[in-house]
Parts: structure tokens; sequence; C-alpha cells
């Protein structure tokens, strides 16, 4: 993949002097968004910037063994630390998302910082377009992959360091579901390829990412499958709940429900799933798709939200049994309008 030169140098210019450097994330952060921030922070501090990471909330306790981690400010147990790094801001950096709505209550504090340059790193559809530089590439599988182009473009791949590779590895897995995603290039294997050479053990990553739950979340997940996937729409749409009841029942930690949404697509002629957690004030909506099924219009159109064609999330404010009816009706609707064919 290649990024327009003008960009690159305009970032450059952007960067030619020590700059206090935000970085931020989106709400519920996933291994592309702390491996993106925490890889970009890597070669800025290198470059003599003062960088500070912020995310609105925790990220799920498997990626507490990425590199540097514990430097991630996290807004919701630390405001003063957050506040300070937004409002002395020379230049924001956005990443892994497209609207500041993935900001949550982190959106308000970052409004009061009108003077810094902003820039979005993304891969999201339909970003927003008020930043000052924008690197927004939709057919992108990751953020990681985007960060890791954008450093060999400025830099050269040398300036790639064995953390940074072990950082940029875990987002360009996870956003592919292991390089098995249709967006997954020949140009990703190629980084792979160098981010290999940087000695990083890929069992050990693969190991810490998806072989380090807990007990409760087996247990969740056999319970979920086996008692709450709904399969409806002639066998090819599914739906799965998980109330905030069952979510105690299994000592539920944030993180712990990852990766349920994909699983009903495992059953040959499923096309489309869900999975609706009840949290405080909202139900967090998971969607995921296969082929032409476009689920970021889906969740555009009825949860507030958006994503990707095949991966894409939301928020319902009804309750759990109206979400589902909800969901249904929809699903019908989607379908006579031809598509979920
Ligand atoms: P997940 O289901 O893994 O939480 O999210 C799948 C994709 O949808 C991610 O790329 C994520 O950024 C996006 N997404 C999840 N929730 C929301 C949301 O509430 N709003 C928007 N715009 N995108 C979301
Ligand atoms: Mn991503």
């Amino acid at each position: 993949m290649q990024i327009d030169k003008c960009k690159i140098d305009e970032l450059r210019s952007m960067l030619a002097t020590p700059q206090r450097v935000l970085i931020l994330a989106h709400t519920n952060p996933d291994g592309d968004a702390i491996g993106s921030s925490l890889a970009w922070a890597e070669v800025l501090k290198a470059e003599g910037h003062d960088v500070t990471c912020v995310v609105p909330n925790r990220y799920p306790y498997y990626l507490d063994f990425m590199p540097h981690a514990e430097e991630m400010v996290i807004y919701k147990s630390d405001e003063q630390t957050s506040a300070k790094a937004v409002r002395g801001a020379d230049v924001i950096f956005c990443l892994d998302f497209h609207t500041m709505s993935r900001l949550d209550g982190l959106s308000e504090l970052i409004d009061e910082n009108q003077h810094a340059k902003r820039v979005l790193i993304d891969h999201h559809l339909d970003p927003m377009e008020d930043f000052d530089l924008m690197f927004s590439y939709p057919k992108a599988s990751s953020t990681c992959y985007l960060v890791a182009i954008i450093v060999e473009q400025m830099f050269g791949a040398e300036r790639i360091s064995r953390d940074m590779a072990e950082n940029l590895f875990v987002g360009m897995m996870t956003d592919t579901g292991n390089f098995a995603f249709s967006s997954v290039t020949p140009d990703v294997f190629r980084m792979v390829s160098i981010l290999a050479e940087k000695g990083i053990s890929i069992p050990d990553i693969h190991n810490n990412v998806y072989n380090s739950f807990t007990e409760g979340r087996a247990r969740l997940f056999g319970y979920v499958i086996n008692r709450k996937m709904k399969i409806f729409h002639n066998g090819t749409v599914a739906h799965m709940s998980l109330t905030a009841e069952e979510l105690k029942r299994f000592w539920f930690q944030q993180g712990d429900s990852e990766g349920f949404v994909n699983y009903p697509l495992t059953i040959k002629k499923m096309k489309m799933s869900a999975i609706f957690t009840e949290h405080n004030d909202f139900i967090r909506v998971s969607l995921r798709s296969r082929g032409d099924i476009d689920v970021n219009v889906f969740a555009q159109r009825y949860f507030n939200g958006g994503g990707h064609k095949n991966a894409a999330g939301g928020k319902s404010f009804m309750t759990m049994e109206e979400t589902l009816k909800f969901y249904e009706e929809k699903v019908k609707e989607y379908a006579a309008e031809g598509m979920l064919k």
C-alpha cells in the first residue's frame, strides 16, 4: 500500500519541531486501537515529542502483555492526567476511530482544546471530515497496518523496534481474524514479514491474545451458544444476548465476550450475527456478516453506530426484550430490500 506523499510531507512538517502529542483511540479499545497507539507513541517519542496516549475506558485484561500497555492513560480512572494531556496538546492523533462519538464522555474534554492540530489515522468507513490531516483508508485491514506503512514511508522500516513490531502485529492479527478476512492483501503479509524479522514470537503473541482468558469466559461462552443463540430467517441470521445479571453470574470482565459474535458464522448457511450485551445505561450491539452483506449500513441505520462492512457495532437504549424484537423486525425489512442476499 502506498500513502499519498503530500500527506506524509504534511505530517513531517507538522512534526518538524518537538510537539506535545495526544494519541486517542476508541471506547472499549481493542488490539488494533491499543497496538496502533503504542506503536505510534514509540515512534513519536523517539523523534523527541512529548507523547501521551489516552483511551476512554480500560482495554481488556488479555492485552496487558502488550509492550508499554501500562503507559496508556485511562480517562475513566484518571481524569486528571487525561485532562492535562488533552489541554496541553499541540497535535491530537485519532487512531482507529472515525467519529468523536466513539470517545463517549472524553469527547467533551477534547472539545475544550480548539488550538491543537487534529490528525486522523483510521480504516473505518465514512470518517468525519473535521481533521487538519486525514489518513483514512477504509480498505486497510487494520490501523496497525496503516501505522506500519506510515512509519515505513516516513522513516524506513528500520525504525520499527521489536516492541513496536509486537504491538503492530497484535492489531494486524486481531482485526483480520488471524489474517483470514477479505481485507488481507499480499502487502499485509509483506509487512508481517518485516515485523517477524524484528524477532517477535508469533506463537507467544497468539497465546497471549487467544489463550489467556478466564474460566468464567469459557463457561459464559458455552452458556451463550447453548442457551442464548436464536437462529431465524431460515437459518441465515442469528442473535445472542447477555443481560447484566447473566454477566455477573459468570464473573464477567471487560473483554470476556469479545469474539462470541463470530461464532454463529461458523454455521454453514449463516449470513449475519449479532450479540447484545447489557451495560449500565445502554445495550452494546455487535454485528458481523459474511461476504456482501453490509452490517455497517445496518448499524448506522438502526443502532446509531457503524464500523466496517462485515464487522460493525452500535448502541440500543431500549430494554433487552425490545432490542431483540427490533433487531428481528429490522432484519426482515433489510431482507425485503434485498440486502441479505
Ligand atoms: P465490535 O463489534 O468488535 O465492538 O466492533 C466492530 C466494529 O464496529 C469496530 O470496527 C468498531 O469500531 C465499530 N463499532 C463498534 N461499536 C460502534 C459504535 O457504537 N459506533 C460506531 N460508529 N462504530 C462502532
Ligand atoms: Mn481497527
